[in-house]
C-alpha cells in the first residue's frame, strides 16, 4: 500500500516539544533554579464539584441493569443538547436548536474532522499566527498545495499584526472555508460585534463557510464581544460554531465539546444544488463516531445547573484575574501587550525587536520564566511571546516581578 503523502509534506510540530526539551535541559543543568511556567496551555484547577457529583452518579447508573447505558446517540444525549441550547444560546437570546448541536469528545476532533464535509479543493483561510490544528488538518486532507518558505501555496493566510490589533480582516482573495478563533489562541484578542459582522458579510458575499472556534467564549467579559457568531444577523447561513468544555470547565482530560451546524447552512454540490451541511455532518458522525461517554456528558450537563455555573465562573475568574494582572503589570512596565482581558492568553512584543526564540532563552536563563515563542504559531508571530494565566496567583505575581526586574523597568 501507499501512504497518505501529505504526512511527509507536513513539517514536524516542534513548538511545544522544543519548549519542553529546552526546559528539561535547563532544569538538569540548574537543579536549583525555580522555573515558573508561564507557557502552560492547559487548565490547572480541578473539575467543578457539580460535575464531579453528576459523574459519580452516572458511574452508579452504569452499575445497575435498569439505569445502564450502552451506545448512546452519535449526536449526543438530548439531556446535554437541551442544556446547551438553553444555557449557551436561548438564555442569551440566540436562536440555536438542540437538533443543530452535535456533542463530541472535544473541539480539536471536530475542527479536524469537519474537513470530511467540504471539498478537497476548497481554498482554506487561516489566521497567522493561529491555532496549528486548522492548517495541519487541512494539509493532511490534501488542501495545502506546496510548502514554500514555510507557507502552503493553496492557503490564504490572514496576517495578524499590530496594525489590525492582531485580528484577521477579510481578505481581497476568495476563500471557501475560513477558520476564525475568538477569543483567539495564541494572541488573546477577540472580535467586536462590528468586526465579526464584516466577516459574516464576506462569507455571505463569497458563499464561504466560517468555522468559528469559540473554545474560550467563557472568558468574555466585554459587552461588545459576541459570545457566539450567531449573535450576528445572517450568520446561521454561513457559520459552524465549535465549542469545548476544556478551557471553560477544565475538561481537557475528560474530553467533551460540541459543534453547531444550523439547519439553514448549505454548501453546493457538483451540480450546483444546495445541500444542508447538517445532513452531511450527521452522516459523518454516525459513520465515524459512536458518541461521547455517557458519564462525561452527565458531567457536562451539570455545568448548566445553578451550582455548576457558579463554580465554572469561579475558575474562569481565577485565570482571568491572573491574565489581567499580567496584562496590567506588563503594560505598566512599558511592554506592548495584546489580549488578557477576554482570554487567558497575553501576547507580548519583544521590547527590543528581539526574535521569539532568543527572548525565550533569555527569559529562561535570566529570570527563570518559561514562555511560548510566538513564531511557533506562524511567521507573523515572530518577535512575540505568549504568556498564560493558568499558573497560580502567587507564581504569576512572582513571574511579573522577575520580568520587570530583568528589563530594569520600574
Ligand atoms: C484548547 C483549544 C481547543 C481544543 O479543545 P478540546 O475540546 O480540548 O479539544 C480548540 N481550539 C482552541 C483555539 C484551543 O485553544
Amino acid at each position: 500500500m501507499k501512504i497518505n503523502d501529505n504526512f511527509e509534506a507536513l513539517p514536524e510540530s516542534y513548538l511545544f516539544s522544543t519548549v519542553a526539551a529546552k526546559l528539561r535541559q535547563y532544569r538538569e543543568e540548574h537543579p536549583e533554579a525555580d522555573v515558573i511556567r508561564m507557557d502552560i496551555g492547559d487548565v490547572t484547577l480541578p473539575i467543578p464539584d457539580a460535575a464531579i457529583k453528576a459523574m459519580h452518579k452516572a458511574v452508579d447508573d452504569m452499575a445497575a441493569k435498569t439505569t445502564f447505558h450502552g451506545y448512546g446517540p452519535e449526536q449526543g444525549y438530548d439531556f446535554l443538547r437541551n442544556a446547551i441550547a438553553q444555557g449557551d444560546y436561548a438564555s442569551r437570546g440566540v436562536n440555536v436548536n438542540a437538533d443543530e448541536i452535535f456533542i463530541s469528545d472535544g473541539a480539536k476532533s471536530d475542527l479536524g474532522n469537519l474537513g470530511d464535509i467540504y471539498s478537497e479543493d476548497s481554498i482554506v483561510a487561516v489566521a497567522d499566527p493561529g491555532y496549528p490544528v486548522y492548517v495541519d488538518a487541512n494539509v493532511i486532507d490534501g488542501r495545502g498545495g506546496k510548502l514554500v518558505d514555510g507557507k502552503w501555496s493553496n492557503f490564504v493566510y490572514l496576517p495578524c499584526t499590530p496594525a489590525n490589533g492582531f485580528k484577521p480582516v477579510p481578505p481581497v482573495e476568495h476563500a471557501d472555508v475560513i477558520f476564525l478563533c475568538s477569543p483567539a489562541n495564541p494572541t488573546g484578542v477577540s472580535f467586536t460585534r462590528s468586526e465579526l459582522e464584516a466577516w459574516v458579510a464576506y462569507a455571505r458575499a463569497n458563499k464561504s463557510l466560517i468555522i468559528y472556534d469559540s473554545a474560550y467564549c467563557a472568558y468574555i467579559t466585554s459587552g461588545d464581544v459576541p459570545h457566539s457568531i450567531y449573535e450576528i444577523e445572517g450568520a446561521r447561513e454561513v457559520a459552524i460554531e465549535v465549542r469545548s468544555f476544556s478551557k471553560t470547565a477544565g475538561f481537557t482530560g475528560l474530553r467533551c465539546g460540541y459543534t453547531v451546524v444550523p439547519a439553514e447552512l448549505c454548501g453546493e454540490d457538483a451540480e450546483g444544488r444546495e445541500v444542508p451541511l447538517r445532513k452531511l455532518w450527521n452522516r459523518r458522525q454516525t459513520t465515524k463516531f459512536n458518541g461521547a461517554s455517557y458519564v462525561i456528558q452527565r458531567g457536562a450537563e451539570a455545568l448548566y445547573s445553578a451550582e455548576g455555573k457558579e463554580q465554572v465562573s469561579e475558575n474562569v475568574d481565577y485565570y482571568l484575574g491572573n491574565a489581567r494582572m499580567i496584562r496590567d503589570k506588563m503594560t505598566e512596565a512599558g511592554f506592548e501587550v495584546y489580549g488578557g482581558d477576554n482570554s487567558p492568553y497575553i501576547w507580548v512584543k519583544s521590547p527590543d525587536g528581539e526574535e521569539s526564540w532568543p527572548l525565550f532563552e533569555r527569559l529562561l536563563t535570566e529570570a527563570n520564566i518559561s514562555c511560548t515563542p510566538g513564531v511557533g504559531f506562524g511567521d507573523a508571530g515572530q518577535g512575540y511571546i505568549r504568556l498564560t494565566g493558568f499558573n497560580t496567583r502567587e507564581n504569576t505575581e512572582e513571574a511579573m516581578r522577575r520580568i520587570i526586574r530583568m528589563f530594569n523597568k520600574k
